[in-house]
């Protein structure tokens, strides 16, 4: 444990520094006070408080990200069969998220005010997607996690389920919708703040209003991180035995600046986007279900058209969306030389190769950001046929920077996931990316922990087990495992109801 600097009421120097007030941080500095309380941490972040960017709830969905609904987590491969894997291996990791929010709750650190039960459904339409709906109901559901999906092509049964999306359909055509009633909607703002208030009370020196600038080596094997007030303009030095760059949109800059060989060749694609939000409390209380539909060609995958109801700070509302955008900033409140500074000797192949490959989502965005507001509504109607202008506001969405990475055959791809990057002594790790995001930010801090702190992770597994009872073991292949922490979290969580 290292000194703190009580005189000038800051650390100049502490054990971990957290840059970046989002779900991603906020999650590292709780597992961090469990495990090593004796740890000095400092958080900086450059708004006036936390969760204001991605995390807020209305910048992103609000989707406890399961694999319950969204197609692209179980695409048909090229004989159409669906392989579960991918779905799996989404939805285990929402089961450790369940768990140590569950401890959380249950140790009193935070309440479960962030996390609401709801049905999550996927709905297509016409021949080739009802088909494929169907294997994908036949090859999930007789997967353990899936167990409860139902899955129907009849209008009534579906509107029963969701009425919005069968009124004014037409009678003729062919639908399916798959449904698993327990899905749950998250407020990531609310539980992200809760986390950052809990690590305040815990003695964790939270400095708002602070932008990171720079990060250094320091001879000893540390960082010497600058940071500055923006209120007063004043920078000043931080040393740190470990440093997380938390930054969300942010973190790639940082991360280049940081030199480590590992983040060398990363780039970032900022893809921004707008809800329908609806205004008319008869419509919104009518839906309640995270209703997601397919992607259109070439759309990135997590931009697929959606129809959910969420509750944020507790108040029920109702979105459609996301409209895809485009900005080059790399945070809603960031700066429009955001994505021609992070070009980089080391990231220009990859970049180019991008965008020499992916003409079908440049079309995509250049469609959408020629959408008119009628154009809007149409693209509403075919999820909400008796949707109207009228009733919906326009809000935007968050920024979402896909990674950029190097490609031995190809030169460079677009990822649509996170990337989680350490370097190879465990002093700093960043992490790029969006999807699954949020949901699952305790297990990829789980990997972080176990990458960068070798020597420590092992002493820190028994507590590990407390906070995620199942950890290490595989729910789909432990059913009665799976039950009881499917029951006691559900009980913990409020989500019985
Ligand atoms: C449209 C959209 C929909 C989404 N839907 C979902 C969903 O339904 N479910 C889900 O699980 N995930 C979803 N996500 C992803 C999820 O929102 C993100 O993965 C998650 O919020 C990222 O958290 P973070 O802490 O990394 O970033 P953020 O929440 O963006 O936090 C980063 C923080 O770092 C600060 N910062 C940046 N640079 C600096 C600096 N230099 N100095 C100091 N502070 C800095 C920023 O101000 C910000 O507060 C969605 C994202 C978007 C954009």
């Amino acid at each position: 444990m290292t000194a703190q600097s009580p005189a000038e009421g800051s650390a100049t120097t502490t054990d971990v520094l957290l840059i970046g007030g989002g779900i991603m941080s906020a999650t590292l500095g709780t597992f961090l006070k469990q495990l090593a309380p004796d740890w000095n941490i400092a958080l900086f972040e450059r708004l006036d408080r936390a969760g204001l960017e991605s995390s807020d709830p209305w910048n992103n969905a609000g989707t406890g990200h399961a694999a319950l609904c969204e197609l692209n987590y179980s695409p048909a491969g090229p004989d159409g069969s669906v392989d579960p894997a991918k779905a799996i291996g989404i939805n285990e990791q929402f089961q450790v998220s369940r768990q140590f929010w569950s401890f959380l709750v249950s140790q009193g650190h935070i309440s479960n005010s962030f996390i609401n039960p709801l049905p999550h459904m996927s709905f297509v339409w016409g021949d080739a997607h009802a088909d494929y709906l169907r294997r994908r109901y036949e090859s999930l559901s007789a997967q353990p996690l899936f167990r409860t999906m139902e899955h129907s092509e009849d209008h009534s049964k579906i509107a029963e389920w969701a009425p919005l999306i069968m009124e004014g359909r037409d009678a003729g055509q062919r639908v399916a919708a798959s449904r698993v009633a327990g899905g749950t909607d998250v407020d990531f703002g609310n539980l992200t703040r809760q986390l950052v208030d809990h690590l305040g009370a815990s003695g964790v020196e939270l400095n708002f209003g602070h932008q990171v600038l720079d990060l250094t080596r320091a001879s000893d094997g540390g960082w010497d991180v600058r940071v500055k007030n923006r209120a007063t303009g004043e920078a000043r030095t931080v040393h740190t035995r470990f440093v997380f760059i938390g930054g969300g949109g942010g973190a790639l800059p940082l991360l280049q600046r940081s030199g480590i060989p590992e983040g060398k060749g990363f780039g970032g694609f900022p893809v921004s986007g707008q809800f329908l939000r609806c205004t008319d409390e008869s419509i919104i209380s009518r839906h309640n279900a995270k209703v997601y539909g397919q992607a259109s060609v070439g759309a990135p995958p997590m931009s697929v058209p959606h129809l959910d109801t969420r509750f944020v700070e507790g108040r029920r509302s109702l979105l459609f969306g996301p409209y895809g955008g485009f900005s080059p900033k790399f945070l809603k409140k960031g700066s429009l030389l955001d994505l021609p500074f992070s070009v980089r000797p080391g990231n220009l192949v990859p970049m180019l190769a991008v965008a020499k490959d992916n003409t079908s989502l440049v079309k995509y965005l250049v469609t959408e950001v020629l959408k008119t507001r009628e154009g809007k509504t149409g693209a509403l109607q075919e999820y909400y046929p008796e949707g109207a202008t009228e009733g919906w506001e326009l809000i935007t969405a968050g920024q979402r920077v896909q990674v950029i990475k190097k490609d031995p055959k190809k030169g460079g791809i677009l990822q649509f996931g996170t990337e989680l990057i350490t370097s190879a002594d465990g002093t700093v790790g960043a992490l790029l990316g969006a999807s699954p995001g949020a949901s699952t930010a305790p297990p990829i801090m789980v990997n972080l922990l176990k990458r960068c702190f070798p020597k420590e992770f092992g002493g820190w597994e028994p507590k590990i087990k407390e906070m995620i009872p199942g950890y290490g073991v595989k729910l789909n292949e432990n059913e009665n495992l799976l039950e009881e922490l499917t029951n006691d979290t559900n009980r913990v969580l409020g989500l019985d109801g």
